[in-house]
């Protein structure tokens, strides 16, 4: 029970330097970096359909699938955005989505903040949009919901939002459609590929939900269960 910590969290060298101005404390609880990174964890097992207990050298982790994937498509979409635009593909037939006039009113206010997402539309008529193009990274996935999500979202956070905060807003709501849910069982090629990507993004850059993506059991916090 009094064995020092071998985590990750505990270790300085394996912490990394923070961008400055933003808390060490906020930050270590967003993304805790795996000391030899996630690609070299061994995979145990999925619990519940949703998170990926892993080990390696005496360090167990429990990965959020849905947090993780969803972390790792927003630094893409991020990425994507700088460099040339979010790969978007037109749909066959443009959909007709109810919204509120509200709800549409944000649409339109931000029309340009989702075109760069790659969602190009225009308010269609009374209480509708319409959605001609989609991310690439949400291909098959269901645009009425995503756009409803999106019309709720910019109609709360109000015209006031900042347009950096409100491409922020967006490529968050993309990355959660995008991403794997909880309820969805993963085979090991998807979680090997899974953490590898996980290794392939900056760790500490914004999280679009602010929630844990990897939490540490300790070891000896699992053997006082044990009483050893
Ligand atoms: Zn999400």
């Amino acid at each position: 029970v009094a064995e020092p910590a071998t985590a990750y969290v505990a270790s300085p060298a394996t912490v990394p330097t923070l961008p400055l101005g933003r808390p060490a404390a906020a930050q270590e609880s967003l993304w805790q970096p795996a000391a030899q990174g996630f690609r070299p964890l061994r995979f145990v097992g999925q619990l519940f359909d949703g998170y990926l207990l892993c080990e390696r050298d005496g360090q167990a982790l429990l990965i959020d699938q849905h947090a993780a994937h969803e972390r790792v498509l927003y630094e893409r979409l991020q990425a994507e955005r700088a460099a040339r635009g979010v790969e978007a593909d037109p749909l066959l037939v443009p959909e007709t989505i109810a919204v509120s006039a509200a709800e549409c009113a944000a649409l339109v206010e931000h029309a340009d903040r989702l075109r760069d997402a790659g969602l190009e539309g225009e308010a269609f008529g009374d209480g509708a949009y319409l959605l001609r193009t989609m991310p690439r990274c949400l291909r098959d996935r269901d645009a009425g919901a995503l756009v409803r999500a999106l019309a709720a979202e910019l109609d709360a956070s109000g015209a006031s939002d900042a347009a950096r905060r409100a491409v922020d807003r967006v490529l968050a709501t993309v990355a959660c459609h995008a991403a794997v849910r909880v309820g969805q069982r993963l085979g090991e090629s998807q979680v090997s590929a899974l953490l590898a990507s996980m290794d392939g993004v900056p760790v500490n850059a914004h999280c679009p939900h602010g929630r844990p993506v990897a939490v540490e059991l300790r070891r000896s916090a699992i053997e006082a269960l044990f009483q050893r």
